[in-house]
């Protein structure tokens, strides 16, 4: 009966007799109905509705959308090297899954540990020459597990002010003094590593690239200061492992600094064949410490095999050859020159998420719009996503775009960018 009532006023009807406490739930019911629809108003009233275009193919350079749009060429896909249809990876999901099941059903320490979990977990402290790692559900959680596990209201957390939302709520979990540095500004590190000498230990904690501008932190001086004031560097690798540095390492290994940076954390869900999962990697006992406290990796479930098969196998792919890496290099390179001899301004350098800059809002919207019409797929980037008068089409480049996929996005950009004034 209830349940009708809530149902009812869920649905706007009538909240049955007063006074009742069935009736009272119903009523709480269509309040919070109201609520949401009045918060939901304000979103779409404040133009950053997000809204989620279906896709009724693979992940891969050319997608087909549902309801019609074939052949569209896909530029907003963290598929950097682009094995998320690999064959290879898909073989070895396939493969993982009829030998190791679909799911465990259980957490890792009580049932869900399985060999390949183990050999996954030293794969990648292999790739990353670190001592050990822990396995995830994804970044997010290793981001929402590590800090709050690691420091105590005795230390100290640094952290760029443009770090990814999961650095934030990590940080914001753990009891640590907290310190905001600006974005990449060294002199401002250094005077908050002044400031927090006073604590037990000091963590500097960065994205090691940027996925709203392209930009790469400058890990040489963020290790030196962090020599200089007795710090560790911790930093998230989800747009960089794989694919930057001379075999693909990451950040640490592009800018000579692997032996310096401490803690490293990442996705398998991007260029690591774009299924699902995270990882940390580094010194063993604080991999150790993690399995006995951090609260994602101890409270979900363990990874299924199909997502395990898809990382071991990309890891493999990615230590046997570094040829698709630099295959991603050049066809990023292709673009950037073209674009910015187009008249474009790109942020970033040498990475694959390429910012075209706009400005306004409006103008990299309706933008990213007519490029859609043109077959072309990027997405539009505005406040309060990047900061105001800041606004942007972001593409990101794959090893599986062909010369003439790079081609066609530019001139697509050159017709849109003169059809709206942009050039
Ligand atoms: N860190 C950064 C910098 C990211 O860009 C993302 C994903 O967008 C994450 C963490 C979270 O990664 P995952 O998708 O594995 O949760």
């Amino acid at each position: 009966m209830w349940r009708v009532a809530a149902v009812r006023a869920l649905r706007g009807g009538g909240a049955g007799a007063p006074g009742a406490p069935r009736a009272a739930s119903a009523v709480a019911a269509a309040q919070l109905r109201r609520r949401l629809e009045s918060e939901l108003e304000d979103i779409r009233g404040a133009g950053t509705w997000k809204s989620e275009r279906v896709i009724a193919s693979r992940q891969g350079p050319h997608l087909r959308l549902a309801g019609g749009g074939a052949g569209i060429i896909n530029f907003c896909a963290n598929n950097y090297l682009g094995l998320s249809s690999h064959p290879e990876v898909i073989r070895a999901a396939v493969e993982a899954l009829e030998k190791f099941g679909a799911g465990l059903s259980s957490v890792r320490f009580i049932c869900g540990t399985q060999s390949i979990h183990k050999d996954l977990e030293e794969k990648i402290a292999r790739f990353h020459q670190r001592e050990d790692a822990i396995l995830y559900a994804s970044c997010f959680d290793a981001n929402a597990g590590i800090f709050e596990a690691l420091l105590t209201p005795e230390d100290a957390v640094l952290s760029d002010e443009l770090n990814h939302a999961s650095i934030i709520d990590g940080i914001r979990l753990c009891k640590a003094n907290k310190y905001r540095y600006k974005h990449m500004d060294m002199q401002d590190l250094e005077a908050k590593l002044k400031e927090a000498q006073k604590h037990r230990l000091r963590l500097v904690a960065t994205d090691g690239a940027f996925s709203m501008d392209g930009d790469i932190a400058p890990l040489r001086e963020i290790c030196q200061l962090a020599q200089k004031y007795d710090a560790l560097v911790f930093i998230d690798e989800c747009h960089a492992t794989g694919f930057l540095g001379p075999s693909g390492r990451g950040t640490d290994e592009l800018l000579g600094v692997m032996d310096k940076v401490t803690i490293i954390n990442s996705t398998l869900g991007k260029a690591l064949g774009g299924a699902a999962g995270g990882y940390t990697t580094g010194p063993k006992p604080l991999i150790d410490l993690l399995r006995q406290r951090s609260r994602p990796y101890l409270f979900s479930n363990s990874l299924p095999p199909a997502v395990v098969g898809c990382a071991s196998k990309a890891l493999d792919l990615l230590m046997e050859s570094n040829a698709i890496a630099q295959s991603m290099a050049a066809k990023t390179q292709r673009f950037r020159s073209k674009m910015a001899a187009a008249g474009f301004t790109i942020s970033g350098k040498d990475h694959p998420i390429c910012p075209v800059m706009l400005g306004d809002a409006r103008l990299a919207s309706v933008m990213a719009e007519d490029m859609l019409n043109r077959g072309i797929y990027v997405i539009g980037f505005s406040y309060p996503v990047v900061p105001k008068g800041k606004a942007r089409i972001r593409v990101q480049i794959s090893a599986v775009h062909s010369d003439e996929d790079i081609d066609r996005c530019v001139e697509a950009f050159t017709e849109v960018g003169r059809k709206h004034g942009a050039l």
